[in-house]
Formats: structure tokens, C-alpha cells, sequence
């Protein structure tokens, strides 16, 4: 066509004599087909490009809510038909309007980067680490059961905890750290609204327990969170 996709540079002709209208020919008919080599494949790396950029978030470079959806679709699907178990975990950290209003947006965004690379190398290479959005992770963890999902959840928790972050000692902990919810598949939920219901309902104990724990999943939660909303 008329796009501008490469260039090709012959020079000094290996017999020494000129360049004829014969290699000129020689040459078009062999670019003819480079040129549409590369082409599909430039075309195929901006589609490869396109759909990794579509699933990750900007800042952290974690896969994004979007990607978590599908995953957690496969994941349950996956679990049932090999009546396995899985774990998700949310992890939100803690007083981080605070970190912002003390440090800046600037120095926030470097710390949202900071714990998500912590939570990408506590997590195991077959976990999913996503961020949920804000200052808000989800992780899933394929054929965990809940004993083995406190033994990631607290890495998480304590590789936040003891790791230091400008500015964090004016926070009301004196530290930056991270509350944590597990919920885990079937005992907990059997759909993928039902698994992040009960997480968050036990992330929202941990805060309500005072921050920096990790709180599992119990049926008695549902009435304790209704009733610290009624008072
Ligand atoms: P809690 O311990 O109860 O979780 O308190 P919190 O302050 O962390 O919770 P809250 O939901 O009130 O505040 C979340 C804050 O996270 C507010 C928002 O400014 C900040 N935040 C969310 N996304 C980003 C981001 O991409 N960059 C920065 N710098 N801050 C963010
Ligand atoms: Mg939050
Ligand atoms: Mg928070």
C-alpha cells in the first residue's frame, strides 16, 4: 500500500559492478513477499500488545478487575468440576487516605506500586494477583484450601508490614500496612459474587478488629457486620 513499514538498504553489489534495472526487479519481487511477512507480524505483536494492555492495570503493572472477572470464572468452573478447593483474597491497605494526605498522590502512587510488587512476590507463581481497584487486591489461589490460603495471606501481611515506605511513621499504626479477608470456594460462596461478598465481609472485620490482620470467612460474620452498620 502506501504505508512506510520498513527499509531496505542494498549496497555495494558483491561482483563490484553497478546495480541494473534486472536487480532492481530481483529485489521488488523478493519484498513483495518481506513486506507482507512483516506486516503480520507487526500486526500480530500490536494485537498481543493490545490484549495484555487491556487486562493490566497502569501503575502496578497487575492484571486488572477485568482479568480477575475471566479468572475467576475459569477458577470456579475449573474447582467444581474437579471438586477442588480455592481461596480469594482481598487485601485493602490500611488508613491509606491518611498516607495520601501526609505524603501526596505522588508518593501514594509509589506505594500502591511498592505493596503490589510485595504481594506479586509473597503470592505463589500459580496464585493471581490483581488489583481490584484503589488501594484494594484480590488474589486467587487455585486449589488452596483455607489452612494454606493464611500461610500466603500473612506473607502478604508481614512482607507490607515490615517493608518501609516514606513518610509512614505519621500514620495511625506508624506503619504502612495491609487488612486482609479470605473466603474460600464452596465452603463460602459457590459464585464468584458470593466468594467476594464474604471476603469483604471479612476484610471488613479486620478493619473493624483494629487493621494489619487477616480475618478468614465465618457464616456468624453477616449478622456482626449488619449489626455495626444498624449502631
Ligand atoms: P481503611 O484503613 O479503612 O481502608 O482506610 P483508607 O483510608 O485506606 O480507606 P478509604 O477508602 O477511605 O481511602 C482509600 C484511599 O486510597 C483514598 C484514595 O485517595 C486512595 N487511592 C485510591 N486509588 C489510588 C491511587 O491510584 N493512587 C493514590 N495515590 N491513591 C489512591
Ligand atoms: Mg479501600
Ligand atoms: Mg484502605
Amino acid at each position: 500500500g502506501d504505508r512506510l513499514i520498513g527499509v531496505l538498504n542494498l549496497a555495494d553489489k558483491s561482483n563490484g559492478t553497478n546495480f541494473t534495472e534486472a536487480d532492481l526487479n530481483l529485489v521488488q519481487s523478493f519484498t513483495k513477499h518481506a513486506v507482507q511477512m512483516v506486516d503480520r507480524a507487526a500486526t500480530l505483536e500490536k494485537a498481543g500488545k493490545f490484549e495484555l494492555l487491556a487486562i493490566t492495570d497502569p501503575l502496578t503493572g497487575l492484571y486488572n478487575r477485568r482479568f480477575l472477572e475471566d479468572r475467576l470464572q475459569g477458577e470456579l468452573s475449573r474447582s467444581e468440576r474437579q471438586q477442588q478447593s480455592f481461596c480469594i483474597i482481598l487485601a485493602d491497605l490500611d488508613n491509606f487516605k491518611v498516607y495520601n494526605d501526609i505524603c501526596g498522590h505522588l508518593a501514594g502512587d509509589e506505594a500502591l506500586r511498592k505493596a503490589a510488587d510485595l504481594m506479586r512476590r509473597s503470592a505463589r507463581d500459580m496464585d493471581v494477583v490483581t488489583r481490584y481497584g484503589g488501594e484494594e487486591f484480590c488474589l486467587v489461589l487455585p486449589g488452596t484450601s483455607k489452612t494454606e490460603s493464611v500461610f500466603v495471606g500473612e506473607r502478604i501481611r508481614r512482607a507490607i508490614e515490615a517493608e518501609s515506605f516514606p513518610g509512614e511513621s505519621h500514620l495511625p499504626l506508624g506503619r504502612l500496612t495491609t487488612s486482609i479477608g479470605i473466603a474460600t470456594f464452596p465452603a463460602d460462596g459457590v459464585t464468584a459474587d458470593e466468594l467476594v461478598h464474604a471476603a469483604d465481609l471479612a476484610l471488613y472485620q479486620a478493619k473493624a478488629l483494629g487493621r494489619n490482620r487477616l480475618v478468614l470467612y465465618e457464616p456468624s460474620l453477616e449478622n456482626k457486620v449488619l449489626l455495626s452498620h444498624k449502631s
